[in-house]
């Protein structure tokens, strides 16, 4: 049974957002241990999800989830996508990178998509479920909303006419691109555990037949 899994990530926002989304559903996450931070050398968000989840893994000898994302915005020829936290220092300067870049493109070229890939892994590293979600939408030109984190402020989402950072978390992680892959990887894991339920039920049985 998975009873019990790290994220395999130092990001707390994730945390929290990874434990809402999945919700009271009978598991417990815990964070990822200190020291934890393997090189991130992968080239595209499922393989860095698969070594971060690997390294979370190997350290705590327990069930590891995995999450890379990031923007990927269409006038930058899908950057910053992989760097996305390597783009800037500071939330703040990466935001005003963005910006600065993106000056002169006018409304209506300045699509943008935030991209999620998870990975599950066993105690011993194995990749058991990858999966992956995006939400689309575009950069504003000034950051707008103080909610979520990261490029938020500057995430514009059409069907809501708000920035991602003007959305409560609790719409935020409904639609978010960590919702998205986060789901299948949930439904996995609730259907590992339930097949192992049945199989020990069918093994209590079949031992009290014998008796
Ligand atoms: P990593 O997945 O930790 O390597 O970094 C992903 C980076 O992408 C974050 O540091 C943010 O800058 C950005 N990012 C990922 N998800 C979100 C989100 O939900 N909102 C805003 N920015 C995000």
């Amino acid at each position: 049974m998975i009873k019990k899994v790290v994220i395999a990530t130092a990001n707390p926002n994730k945390v929290e957002e990874i434990k809402e989304i999945a919700g009271d559903i009978g598991i417990e996450f815990v964070c990822a241990p200190e020291g934890f931070g393997p090189v991130e050398n992968g080239e595209t968000f499922m393989e860095n999800a698969y070594i971060k989840a690997r390294e979370a893994a190997l350290m705590t000898g327990m069930y590891a989830l995995g999450d890379d994302s990031g923007l990927c915005v269409d006038a930058m020829g899908g950057a910053p996508g992989l760097y996305s936290s390597r783009f800037e220092k500071t939330a703040k300067n990466r935001i005003n990178k963005l910006l600065n870049i993106l000056k002169d493109v006018p409304e209506g070229k300045r699509d943008a998509k935030f991209v999620c890939s998870m990975v599950l892994v066993d105690p011993e590293g194995k990749k058991l479920k990858g999966a992956d979600g995006s939400v689309f939408g575009s950069i504003t030109t000034k950051p707008k909303g103080s909610n979520g984190f990261g490029y938020d402020p500057v995430f514009y989402i059409p069907a809501y006419d708000k920035t991602m950072a003007q959305l409560s978390l609790d719409v935020k992680n409904q639609i978010s691109h960590r919702a998205m892959a986060l789901q299948p990887v949930i439904a996995y894991i609730l259907r590992h555990n339930m097949y192992i339920q049945q199989k020990m039920k069918k093994a209590v049985k079949k031992s009290d037949n014998l008796h």
